[in-house]
């Protein structure tokens, strides 16, 4: 637990976000987003969450721009089950959380600020404060998130899944 960070998600969701889909120009490598992927494989990315809730929170994401899960190929559902039970395992290695939030925000009523669809992967600890008041803005203490990119960069030698270069 390294930096204060000012939990600026609001500044996102209220306009501040670069022309066009963040998810997909993250893909691309365009310089204006700033880079927090950990890896690729064939079909997604995994990227630690900007704006993290706890260290560790990580996003999986399609390559290919879709806003729905029923649009994942077979291929797709098989790969996303197996690199989640992959980064539960690293996350399990790498920070030793008590529990885990998974899921999908799935439109923007649900509380999406990205369209594109992604999953989360949140690490849970004990004695920490809670998500809503996270989402309500409060201040918290988490780590960096580029040191979470490079502490899990630096984890993945057994890797299961063909890795694209990002
Ligand atoms: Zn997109």
């Amino acid at each position: 637990m390294d930096y204060f960070l000012n939990f600026a998600k609001g500044d996102y969701v209220h306009g501040k976000r670069p022309d066009g889909c963040i998810l997909c120009k993250l893909t691309r490598g365009d310089t204006d987003v700033s880079n927090l992927i950990v890896f690729c494989t064939a079909r997604f990315g995994v990227s630690v969450n900007l704006y993290p809730f706890n260290p560790g929170h990580l996003l999986i994401f399609s390559l290919r721009h879709t806003e729905d899960l029923r649009t994942l190929s077979d291929e797709e559902q098989t790969e996303l089950w197996q690199l989640r039970n992959y980064l539960l395992d690293m996350l399990d290695s790498v920070y030793q959380p008590h529990a885990y939030n998974v899921g999908v925000n799935m439109g923007l009523a649900a509380g999406a600020s990205i369209s594109h669809l992604h999953e989360h992967i949140i690490p849970r600890y004990p004695n920490e404060i809670g998500i809503p008041e996270l989402m309500g803005g409060k201040r918290v203490l988490v780590e960096d998130p580029r040191k979470t990119c490079e502490r899990l960069k630096s984890y993945y030698e057994d890797l299961p899944f063909s890795i694209r270069s990002t």
